[in-house]
């Protein structure tokens, strides 16, 4: 199911390249691999895939025990400062910085382990109360601040659109993130690079690349839906 499914996306995501004049080489697909046993992972990583998605700490530091070093394990959930440790010279890139304290907590632990951390700013562009993220005004602010600590690098913004029936609903809030991000690299910050523009789940992530998404985040479209009753 999992091949299939992965073939299924790749031609959306082709098919959306070539709708909006862009080359397949400037997507990056994240399989989100959140509450899904190793067996499946494994499935996807013999279909090629190297990027996966987690969302909690020690969810993602089980399988990358489990799996293979040439993965690259991006962590997209909520991250609590306390945790941050964990996850020094492991992930590849952090997607939810939200705050400044995020930030130099993350800038903290990669100078004590001697390594360099990339990450992303979340943006909460639709302004949604129930989700995590900055607001647009806030995130030149944060970006400017967090560029001045060591050893952390700012390679982009990433945002988690709404949930929504027809993911033309979200073409706007795609279009907004794009724009700040070449607000913010006009800027040209120190240390800040826009190259890396995080958006577009299952049910938008066609629309997301139209718009100029650089990574996708796909879970339920290529492992199924998740079942948190039975695994958390
Ligand atoms: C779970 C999750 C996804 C994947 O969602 P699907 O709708 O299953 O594709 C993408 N991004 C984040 C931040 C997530 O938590």
């Amino acid at each position: 199911m999992v091949k299939e499914n992965l073939l299924e996306v790749e031609k959306h995501i082709q098919a959306a390249c070539k709708r909006a004049g862009r080359d397949r080489s400037e997507v990056t697909l994240i399989a989100v691999s959140k509450t899904k046993p190793v067996s499946m992972l494994n499935k996807a990583y013999e279909s090629g895939i190297r990027e996966f998605g987690e969302n909690k700490v020690q969810e993602m530091m089980d399988k990358y025990d489990e799996l293979p070093s040439d993965i690259h394990w991006h962590m997209i959930g909520h991250l609590q400062r306390n945790k941050v440790k964990y996850l020094m010279g492991k992930s590849y890139l952090i997607h939810s910085v939200d705050s400044l304290r995020l930030a130099q907590e993350i800038s903290a632990q990669s100078v004590k382990h001697g390594v360099e951390t990339d990450i992303l700013i979340e943006v909460n562009i639709a302004g949604e109360e129930t989700k995590f993220g900055i607001s647009g005004e806030e995130t030149i602010q944060l970006v400017t601040e967090a560029a001045k600590l060591p050893n952390i690098h700012i390679q982009g913004l990433m945002t988690i659109a709404p949930y929504v029936e027809d993911p033309e609903e979200n073409r706007m809030y795609f279009r907004k993130i794009k724009e700040l991000s070449v607000d913010i690299a006009d800027k040209k910050i120190d240390n800040v690079h826009m190259r890396i523009l995080s958006m577009g789940m299952t049910g938008d992530y066609e629309v997301a690349i139209e718009e100029g998404a650089t990574m996708v985040r796909v879970g339920t479209g290529i492992f199924g839906e998740r079942n948190y009753g039975l695994k958390s």
